[in-house]
């Protein structure tokens, strides 16, 4: 009786974040950084190259350590799976990428898995098993920057894309998705492929948070409640060449002037509220000489805010101004992309600040600027985020850093809420 009481008060007070290894998680981030090292002390590891294979097998070899199995799927993405009891269940997965910009720093995407590695780790430590199994993923290509646009693992898995959509897609050496895939896949020492779009009970994601708002705040931990919504377009103006000296001004058709019109007017339009974010960052003027009417100006336009209802309001703003300011000059918009806001699930958001609450970690509520594949999965399965601060909010910059402890906050986090979810029958 004695005896069952004691070791009942024992495993109601021993939660599985005792048995998370700050060093070993830090050593690890310093480990993988390895892979693809810069000068710097930056990180270079484009998707799906010789570096990123190294660092895969590497994270495939720590899993293995613990007995997990690794899984992999036609577009690359790595699994290791850490069994259930009831291994019939959809697992909780974890993760995020392991490729870098090509400035990258040592912790984007990187701490999403090592701290899901962590977590697993700790439970393997103390021979729990969860009632559900638990994946740790690193996504393929989340940056973007080696083939355009990014996301391709989560977008595949989730059915956002096709496969056939991606393979043809080639980097500026000409190497398509395809082979790259294969020779990824082909450096992978017995690890078995699956099929795409797996049933998942929950997707959490650990992230450093890219911006300075828990920094400002003096907060270790981000319940991200959601990503802000993106549209991206791409402008076409076009006039006429003319002389700068003899054509007058009623026989303009200036394309440049119609351009800086309709720019200024985009900004008036996107002043209200505050937050709202429209940056043209690209302009290229043709034929881009001193003394010659501009004949083409091309032009990018990327709008972002929380709220579906602003972006949209301002997208139709966009359209409207086209039209009115383009003068005497023929204007072509056309949207690259459209990525609506979401608000992630309520029973993930509750679980990260129940955990932290009982860890004693401050957190707050944070909003995603930035977009992850946490974005695909929450259209599959019940997804949430965890932040964690890190320097300045600088990211994609050899620059980049998160103190260990702050790492050591969010995994422990990650850790309870992974044991939680994965005991939900
Ligand atoms: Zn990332």
């Amino acid at each position: 009786m004695t005896q069952s009481r004691t070791s009942q008060s024992k495993t109601s007070q021993s939660r599985t974040s005792d048995a998370v290894d700050g060093q070993r998680l830090w050593d690890r981030h310093m480990a993988l950084a390895r892979f693809g090292a810069r000068d710097d002390g930056g990180v270079d590891r484009p998707t799906l190259s010789g570096v990123e294979s190294e660092a895969r097998a590497q994270v495939i070899a720590w899993g293995r350590r613990i007995g997990l199995k690794p899984f992999t799927d036609g577009i690359a993405n790595l699994f290791l799976r850490y069994e259930g009891r009831d291994p019939a269940l959809p697992p909780v997965v974890a993760g995020s990428h392991i490729d870098s910009q090509p400035t990258g720093g040592k912790f984007d995407g990187v701490f999403g898995v090592l701290a899901a590695l962590e977590a697993v780790e700790a439970m393997a430590a103390r021979g729990a098993r969860p009632l559900r199994p638990i994946e740790i993923v690193a996504w393929t290509n989340e940056e973007g920057s080696r083939f355009a646009p990014g996301m391709t693992g989560s977008d595949v898995f989730t059915g956002t894309k096709t496969l056939d959509q991606v393979l043809p897609i080639r980097d500026a050496q000409g190497v398509s998705i395809a082979d790259a895939v294969k020779a990824i896949l082909a450096g992978d020492q017995g690890v078995p492929l699956r099929p795409f779009g797996l049933p998942i009970a929950a997707y959490v994601e650990p992230h450093i948070e890219q911006a300075s708002v828990l920094e400002a705040a003096g907060i270790p931990l981000g319940v991200v409640t959601g990503i802000q919504g993106t549209r991206r377009y791409r402008v076409t103006v076009t006039g006429e060449a003319a002389h700068a000296g003899t054509a007058l001004r009623a026989d303009r058709r200036d394309a440049l002037m119609a351009a800086v019109r309709m720019i200024a007017a985009m900004d008036q339009a996107a002043m209200e509220p505050a937050d709202t974010l429209l940056t043209v960052g690209l302009m290229q003027v043709t034929p881009n000489a001193p003394s010659v009417v501009p004949a083409e100006v091309f032009f990018s336009i990327d709008l972002r805010h929380p709220d579906n209802t602003i972006v949209d309001r301002v997208d139709g703003e966009i359209r409207r101004i086209v039209e009115a300011e383009r003068g005497p000059c023929q204007v072509a918009l056309k949207q690259i992309q459209h990525s609506p806001s979401l608000t992630f699930a309520p029973a993930i958001r509750d679980a990260i600040g129940k955990a932290a609450g009982a860890l004693d970690i401050p957190a707050m509520d944070v909003y995603s600027a930035a977009g992850h594949d946490a974005r695909q999965l929450h259209y599959v399965c019940p997804a949430g985020m965890i932040f964690v601060p890190c320097r300045g909010g600088i990211s994609h910059n050899p620059a980049e850093w998160a103190e260990p402890a702050h790492l050591t906050a969010g995994t422990q986090v990650l850790a309870d809420v992974l044991w939680d979810l994965a005991n939900r029958a």
